[in-house]
């Protein structure tokens, strides 16, 4: 199970460091779940340095670019991150695809850089409402999909666009259908994402093609993402 805290452009690296310290022994009570921050890039440094050395919260950037460096105003390049200490980014996702005039080659195209650079990405896609209306949800997931390199380091995360900060959630046999026609595609793990809560999370993370959750508002706050984290983990016996 991977849970992943996408803050998108909240906390800045005072914040971000107080929360990184209050989570930092997650991991120990959130059996066989791994758990990654994705603060924004000011707060990287700090969220990894309240993190500290000994812990296994992964911290991974929101974005990143495919060229190493150069006359690119505004972005941030993978081996940048990596020697931050970054373990990952996102790529892809719908606010970037919506606002940022991110494509499908574009975002191809920063996964494979990261990739290079020895980090991990979590590629979003996910259908529009007007799309799952129009019956075009396979076809669009199949284009996203096809437009990703398959790699070990390469998860998916399925978030339908309507559900995202809506508090409108897939029901668990549509995200089950989507999880099942994505890894037909591509054999990867695949988290969903979408107004995930700590009141809908175990419920989701129980259907057999769901690897883990990619958590946007329900992340911020230090106990909702706790709840969230230990509904992946595996019950504890004895
Ligand atoms: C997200 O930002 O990836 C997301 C799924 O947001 P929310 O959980 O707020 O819907």
């Amino acid at each position: 199970m991977l849970i992943a805290g996408n803050w998108k452009m909240f906390k800045g690296p005072h914040e971000a460091r107080t929360f990184a310290t209050q989570i930092r022994h997650l991991p120990e009570r959130a059996t066989g779940t791994e758990i990654v921050l994705c603060p924004p890039y000011v707060a990287l440094q700090a969220t990894v340095q309240g993190l500290g050395e000994g812990s296994d919260v992964r911290v991974y950037a929101q974005n990143v670019h495919w060229e190493l460096d150069g006359a690119f105003t505004g972005e941030i390049s993978a081996p940048m991150l990596a020697e931050l200490g970054v373990k990952g980014a996102i790529v892809g996702h719908s606010e970037r695809r919506q606002l940022f005039g991110e494509t499908d080659e574009t975002v191809g195209r920063r996964a494979e850089a990261a990739l290079e650079a020895g980090i991990a990405v979590i590629a979003c896609v996910g259908e529009t409402e007007g799309e799952r209306e129009a019956e075009q949800t396979e076809a669009v997931l199949r284009r996203q999909v096809e437009a990703l390199p398959r790699h070990e380091r390469l998860v998916i995360a399925y978030e339908p666009v309507w559900a995202i900060g809506t508090g409108q959630t897939a029901t668990p046999d549509m995200a089950q259908e989507a999880h099942a026609f994505i890894k037909s595609l591509h054999p990867t793990r695949v988290l969903y994402g979408g107004s995930v809560k700590p009141e809908n999370a175990r419920v989701l993370l129980a259907q057999p093609d769901i690897d883990g959750a990619l958590v946007g508002g329900a992340s911020l706050d230090a106990v909702s993402f706790e709840a969230i984290c230990l509904a992946g983990a595996e019950p504890v016996v004895g």
